[in-house]
């Protein structure tokens, strides 16, 4: 990361947490490493991404239907969908400063150095051998690799380190309260089970046909070695998930048909497409026949924030097998091939998986900005601005009396109690109008609205819109319909 990406994430961090977006969790006690908690706007902003997502897969496509599943879930289901045996990264630790860390990161950053200095060809062999390696789990080669490279500790700064090992990233607790009849069960580390373990439920009470789509929101939890990043990397995050069941054999044509969807879901945002990129996986996971990553570039960097995964019918094999109870789907469409109906069969899935945490810091990464502004005499001043796409905006208005007296508050409170059956308002009297819109600024509200003596006569406001500062004059009564247009 150059100085210029570090000082632009410091400063989102700082934003975030001065604006009542993210704070660390349990701060008074110092925080919890990569545990954090969402304040006031922070919590807003959240839910209206998570519910831009739900309404785009559960609205607009009429064959997916939600599900909410617990947390905690039968501890075989872990054995089944292999992440009791998998779900590990390699690590390695440095022997002088002990401090532990995913080899994939040590290569990445170190790929990351070599395009700083101009040699882009070498970084790409870099990461091509990394892929290799990894694919290959050649751990003993993967150090030497390390070694070759000359990665040395930041804290130690020595390359004094331990062979690679696997560790598993999941969290275990026990259920029941005697430690003799507890039973080991774990903190879901992805919400995919979930829908995958209630497939016959809801294909049956919900009458869904081939192809379709479960979604689901909600928490899921990873012992992550190396946490940090902000709310990039985190312990406990939440996750959006869709899985589509699709007929064998077109499971390549949802692939990508996801693939391009969920990359316009993004751009429906109006976040450049410039700023994303698609990675294509050379190590597949052991469920997989093909994957991708979606990647945005960050402060830090193209990183991966959803990946589109074409899971084949291995998790409902392995459930059925595990169980005991048979995971098929009858198809009564006619095979054209054959003239008789497809049948029995074990659907396919494709997945669409994307981290609510990571997108947040997507959008506060696109959204701040800090603006240096010309006033009429010459001087200068600046400004944040957090440019949040409007629909998922905290705020999308604040209705603003230019002073407390003279009627003026109870004009504003009239169009206030008219707006806020429709979408977050916000109200604000005091400090001068200057003031109250660069506060509105820095927590990303759209559009502020004044009322003044002038109001009084004519029924007009000023409506002054966040990213432009543009004012104009408009009649009161079309302020609701203004913002509702740049939600809808
Ligand atoms: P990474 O390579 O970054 O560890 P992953 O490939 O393990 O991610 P998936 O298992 O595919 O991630 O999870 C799907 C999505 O969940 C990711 O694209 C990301 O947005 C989100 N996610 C995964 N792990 C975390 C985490 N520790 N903190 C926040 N979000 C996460």
């Amino acid at each position: 990361m150059s100085i210029q990406q570090d000082n632009t994430f410091q400063a989102i961090i700082s934003h975030a947490k001065e604006y009542g977006f993210v704070f660390p969790s349990s701060e008074i006690y110092d925080g919890l490493s990569a545990v954090y908690d969402y304040g006031p706007y922070g919590s807003e902003l959240k839910k209206n991404i998570r519910d831009y997502w739900w309404k785009s897969m559960t609205q607009f496509h009429e064959n997916i239907v939600g599900i909410d599943a617990a947390i905690f879930m039968h501890p075989t289901t872990w054995k089944a969908s292999g992440h009791v045996d998998n779900f590990s990264d390699p690590m390695i630790d440095n022997k002088d400063s002990k401090k532990r860390y995913r080899v994939d990161h040590l290569l990445e950053a170190r790929a990351d150095t070599l395009r700083e200095a101009g040699k882009g060809a070498e970084a790409d062999a870099l990461l091509a051998e990394m892929d290799r390696l990894l694919a290959a789990e050649d751990f003993a080669a993967l150090k030497q690799l390390m070694l070759d490279q000359q990665i040395v500790c930041s804290v130690s700064g020595t390359s004094n380190w331990t062979d690679i090992r696997q560790f598993n990233l999941m969290f275990s607790t026990q259920l029941g309260s005697v430690a003799e009849d507890a039973d080991t069960i774990y903190l879901r580390p992805e919400t995919a089970q979930g829908i995958f373990v209630n497939f016959l439920n809801v294909q049956k009470t919900a009458r869904m046909k081939i192809p379709f789509g479960i979604a689901q929101t909600g928490k899921a939890f990873r012992n992550e070695i190396v946490a940090r990043q902000f709310i990039f990397r985190m312990r406990e995050f939440e996750q959006m998930e869709m899985q589509f069941f699709v007929r064998p054999g077109t499971q390549m044509e949802w692939y990508n048909y996801w693939k391009e969807n969920r990359l316009n879901w993004h751009l429906s945002l109006g976040i450049p497409r410039e700023k994303y990129r698609y990675h294509d996986h050379v190590k597949l996971a052991h469920y997989a026949d093909a994957a991708l990553d979606i990647e945005y570039e960050f402060p830090f960097g193209f990183k991966e924030v959803e990946g589109i995964h074409s899971r084949t019918d291995f998790d409902l094999r392995s459930h059925q097998e595990y169980s005991r109870k048979k995971q098929q789907y009858f198809d009564s469409d006619v095979d054209p091939a054959t003239g008789k109906p497809y049948g029995n069969y074990i659907p396919y899935v494709v997945e669409t998986s994307i981290g609510l945490d990571r997108m947040f810091l997507l959008v506060l990464s696109h959204a701040y900005a800090e603006e240096t502004l010309t006033k009429e005499d010459g001087s200068t001043d600046s400004r944040v601005v957090m440019r949040i796409p409007a629909r998922i905006a905290p705020n999308k208005l604040a209705i603003l009396p230019l002073v407390k007296k003279d009627g003026l508050p109870e004009i504003a409170r009239e169009l206030m109690n008219a707006c806020k059956p429709h979408f977050k308002c916000f109200y604000e009297e005091k400090d001068a109008i200057g003031k109250r819109y660069r506060r509105q600024d820095a927590i990303g509200t759209p559009f502020c609205v004044t009322i003044d003596h002038q109001t009084k006569e004519d029924n007009m406001v000023t409506i002054r819109y966040r990213d432009t500062m543009v004012q104009e004059r408009i009649p009161m009564d079309q302020v609701l319909q203004i913002v509702n247009q740049a939600i809808a």
